[in-house]
């Protein structure tokens, strides 16, 4: 059913690289653009089409799907004529995290146009990217719904549709929320084991199969006690998510000390030249 459907990837970083191969791997047309053309052109061995810019991965594509930094990239690579460039009918999956107020500025940004669209962000990280298996908390108007499923159904393994657009990155940042803290802590306890005497690895060890023992702290646990940090997800961006919680937060006059104290060790790791590394760096600025 899937075959032929064309889709505009906009974004092939580190996730939207590998959700456009499993785009390719289900029959679909990808038309790929990324700001530094170089990380897009190896899609072209898969069978996607390189675009020199937005507007020419847009045209005549059935979905756009953005998969950018922030805000800011969506609003400068989508603006112009892109979405007006779409098929008949085409439909706007925007994947990108991108919180309340971003979603806000897009959606309106797509109603302008007249542009159904899927607020659509994503759990999972590079490796379940790469394997099809992400989270799709989608939320947007239902007569789109069930044509948007075959490419949540090519990038994930699951899709929970939540209501109208906004509701899926108001969950997203949620979730956000808890991953972000749990770096923070995690970071904290393993500087504090080691400091202590406690070789964390007993720690991690003593945790594991129970119900303290998440898989994802053993993980990012090991990451920092072999201080080594290869990127699924940048620190850059885990602090950018920061904000958009404590953004959202302070939109809504709740205080969240916890977040803001995560949020400045991550502004250390990121001021000491880290932010390009996996977000488990934060271990950098809890250390002595
Ligand atoms: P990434 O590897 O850093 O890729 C970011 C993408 O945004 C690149 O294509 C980059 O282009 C582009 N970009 C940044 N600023 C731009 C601008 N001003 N104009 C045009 N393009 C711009 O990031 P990622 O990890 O794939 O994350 C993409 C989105 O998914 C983010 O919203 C992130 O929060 C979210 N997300 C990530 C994960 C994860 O684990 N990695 C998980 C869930 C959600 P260049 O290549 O030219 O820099």
């Amino acid at each position: 059913m899937a075959d032929g459907t064309k889709v505009a990837v906009l974004g092939t970083g580190i996730m939207g690289y590998a959700m456009a191969r499993n785009l390719l791997s289900d029959g679909m047309e990808v038309r790929a653009w990324n700001r530094s053309r170089a990380k897009a052109e190896p899609l072209a061995e898969d069978g996607a089409e390189v675009a020199d810019s937005p507007a020419d991965a847009a045209r005549g594509a059935d979905f756009l799907l953005t998969m950018l930094s922030d805000t800011d990239a969506i609003e400068e690579a989508v603006g112009g004529d892109v979405l007006s460039g779409l098929a008949e009918g085409g439909v706007w999956l925007q994947m990108s995290t991108v919180g309340e107020e971003g979603n806000a500025r897009l959606s309106e940004m797509a109603r302008e146009s007249g542009v159904p669209y899927v607020d659509a962000p994503v759990l999972g990280t590079k490796q379940p990217a790469e394997q099809g298996q992400l989270v799709v908390l989608a939320s947007g108007p239902e007569e789109v719904r069930e044509r948007s499923e075959p490419i949540f159904d090519a990038v994930g393994s699951k899709t929970v549709w939540i209501g109208e657009a906004g509701a899926g990155s108001r969950l997203k940042l949620v979730v956000n929320n808890w991953i972000v803290g749990l770096l923070g802590v995690l970071a904290e306890t393993v500087a504090f084991s080691k400091t202590i005497g406690v070789d964390p690895s007993k720690f991690l060890e003593t945790i594991e199969g129970g119900p303290l023992g998440l898989p994802y702290a053993q993980l990012k646990g090991n990451m920092m006690i072999e201080e080594d940090f290869p990127t699924s997800f940048s620190a850059r961006l885990a602090r950018k998510d920061a904000g958009l919680v404590l953004g959202s937060a302070e939109a809504h006059d709740l205080q969240m000390p916890v977040a803001e104290a995560v949020a400045g060790r991550f502004d250390e790791a990121i001021e000491a030249g880290h932010g390009e590394e996996d977000m488990a760096t934060v271990y950098r600025a809890a250390k002595v």
